[in-house]
C-alpha cells in the first residue's frame, strides 16, 4: 500500500508533471518573472471559472484578506465579526490593521459561522462580517447577506478552503463560493484545493471601483508608475506559480470530485457508529472537502489520534484552540456564548483527504478508525 499522507501532493504532481514542467521552463525562458503574461492569463481564466468580474492575484491568502480589508472604507477600532473556529489568518489581519475582531460561535453541524451568533454580536460599530467557508463548504450566505444588507455591512468571504464549491440561493441562482459578497479571498497554498507549488492567493470582486483600488494596493498604492496615492503593499503572484496554476485550474472540478468520492467512502464506512458524527453537508452548498472532519462523541478523540498515528495514519486536529483564547487575539468572553466551538475543539479530528486516496488506503483508514471506535 502506498504510504498514507494527510495530503499527497507528489502523486498528484506526477500525473501532470510534463505539463507543469514545460510551463515552468517556458517562464524561465521568457524571463517574464513578475506580472508576466502567465499571471494575466491565469487571472482571466479564473475569472471565467468563477464567473466573477475581477480576480486580483496576490502573494498569499493572508495578504488577500488584508488587502481586501485595506480596500474597504474602515477606521481604526471598527468591529469586524468573524468565527472563533477558523485558521488564525482570518483574525490576524483584523488585528494587524488595528480593527477590532468580534469572534462569535460556529454552527455545530457545518463548522461555519453561526448566523444567530452574528445577529447577537452586531453593534453600532460593526462594519463587516467575514464568513469563512471552512473545510470546503460555504457559510449560510443567504442569511448572512440579508443581515449585512439590513445593517449596511461589508461581507468578505474567506474562501481559502472552498474554491470550486457552489451555493444555491432560494431564487435558484447558483454562485461560486467567494463571489457572493463585497469581496472574496482565496489561498493557493500547496495543500489547498487549488494549490500552487509555493505561496499564492487572490482577491475576487464584482465591484469595478473596488477592483481598481485593490490593483493599486497590491502594487505599493500605485495607479500610475511612481505616483503613490495611498499606502499599499507589495503582494504578487509570481509568474512561475501562475503558470503552474494555469495547468491545475482545468483539473479543479475533477480534483474536488475525487475528494467528494473519498468523503462518500468515509461517510458510508462510519454510518451507524453511534460515537462518530460524519460531516454534515449543508443544504444549499456543495462540498469540496478541503478537510474531512469527524466529531468523536465518546470523549476519546485524542486516544483515537494516537491509535491512528501508531498505525502510520496521519490525522490532524483542526483546530485545537479557540481563537478567542489565543494569546495574540485574546478577548474576554463568556464560554456560554461559545458552546459549539468549545465542543468542536474537543471532538473534531480530520482524516487524510486529498485527490490521490485509493480504495486500499481508504479501507485501511476506516478499518483502523472502526477498530478503535468499536
Ligand atoms: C490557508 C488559509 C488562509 C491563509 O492562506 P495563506 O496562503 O496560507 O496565507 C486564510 N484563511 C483560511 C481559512 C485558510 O485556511
Amino acid at each position: 500500500m502506498k504510504k498514507i499522507q494527510m495530503v499527497d501532493l507528489q502523486s498528484q504532481y506526477y500525473k501532470i508533471k510534463n505539463d507543469v514542467d514545460n510551463a515552468v521552463l517556458n517562464v524561465m525562458d521568457s524571463a517574464a518573472f513578475i506580472n508576466g503574461p502567465e499571471v494575466k492569463s491565469f487571472q482571466s481564466e479564473l475569472e471565467a471559472y468563477l464567473d466573477v468580474k475581477h480576480v486580483i492575484p496576490c502573494g498569499n491568502g493572508t495578504d488577500a484578506l488584508q488587502i481586501a480589508l485595506m480596500a474597504l472604507d474602515l477606521q481604526e477600532g471598527d468591529e469586524i465579526i468573524t468565527t472563533d473556529f477558523t485558521f488564525a489568518a482570518t483574525v490576524e489581519v483584523i488585528h494587524l490593521l488595528k480593527l477590532k475582531s468580534v469572534l462569535v460561535d460556529a454552527d455545530y453541524d457545518t463548522f461555519t459561522i453561526s448566523v444567530d451568533a452574528i445577529k447577537k454580536a452586531i453593534t453600532s460599530r460593526t462594519k463587516a462580517i467575514i464568513p469563512v467557508h471552512l473545510f470546503g463548504q460555504t457559510s449560510d450566505m443567504e442569511a448572512i447577506l440579508k443581515i449585512a444588507e439590513e445593517h449596511n455591512l461589508y461581507v468578505i468571504e474567506d474562501n481559502a478552503q472552498a474554491i470550486g464549491a457552489e451555493y444555491t440561493f432560494e431564487s435558484g441562482e447558483v454562485k461560486k463560493s467567494g463571489t457572493m459578497s463585497t469581496v472574496g479571498t482565496t489561498s493557493f497554498f500547496p495543500s489547498k484545493n487549488l494549490g500552487c507549488y509555493g505561496d499564492g492567493g487572490a482577491v475576487f470582486t464584482n465591484n469595478d471601483d473596488l477592483a481598481y483600488k485593490i490593483r493599486g494596493i497590491v502594487n505599493h498604492g500605485m495607479y500610475e508608475r511612481y505616483y503613490h496615492d495611498e499606502v499599499g503593499v507589495n503582494s504578487r503572484l509570481d509568474s512561475v506559480q501562475a503558470a503552474i496554476l494555469r495547468k491545475k485550474l482545468p483539473h479543479l472540478d475533477t480534483y474536488n470530485e475525487a475528494r467528494r468520492k473519498a468523503a462518500d467512502y468515509y461517510d458510508e464506512a462510519f454510518a451507524g457508529n453511534a460515537n462518530i458524527l460524519t460531516p454534515k453537508r449543508a443544504e444549499n452548498s456543495s462540498h469540496v472537502f478541503h478537510q474531512y472532519t469527524l466529531r468523536i462523541l465518546n470523549g476519546k478523540r485524542n486516544e483515537l489520534q494516537k491509535f491512528l498515528t501508531e498505525k502510520d495514519i496521519p490525522a490532524m486536529i483542526y483546530y485545537p484552540v479557540a481563537l478567542r483564547k489565543q494569546k495574540a487575539y485574546f478577548q474576554e468572553s463568556n464560554d456560554a456564548d461559545f458552546v459549539n466551538t468549545d465542543k468542536l475543539l474537543d471532538q473534531v479530528i480530520s482524516l487524510p483527504m486529498h485527490t490521490e486516496l485509493d480504495e486500499e488506503q481508504l479501507k485501511f483508514i476506516t478499518d483502523a478508525v472502526l477498530e478503535f471506535m468499536r
